[in-house]
């Protein structure tokens, strides 16, 4: 599944793959590679992932434009957030 978040590593609101493999998690920005493995996919980790989804929700009100970053590779650099 993807979501969008901010990479850590590129500094842009990215489109990340998430992979869940017998309940461990992959995570990859697909702009930069960035990649993150073998991350404990437990309650914590569903949660910070709703979390993410909320934080996107309000993101989008205050930039439109990050709307637009849906599909793999789409990403947005944010200066002034
Ligand atoms: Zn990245």
């Amino acid at each position: 599944m993807y979501v969008t978040r901010k990479c850590p590593a590129c500094g842009c609101w990215a489109v990340f793959e998430i992979g869940i493999f017998c309940k461990r998690a992959t995570e990859r920005c697909t702009h930069c590679g960035y990649a993150m493995g073998n991350l404990a996919w437990d309650r914590e980790a569903r949660q910070k992932f709703e979390e993410d989804q909320a934080l996107l929700a309000r993101m989008c009100e205050r930039y439109p434009q990050l709307r637009n970053v849906q599909r793999p590779g789409d990403h947005l650099k944010i200066d002034d957030e």
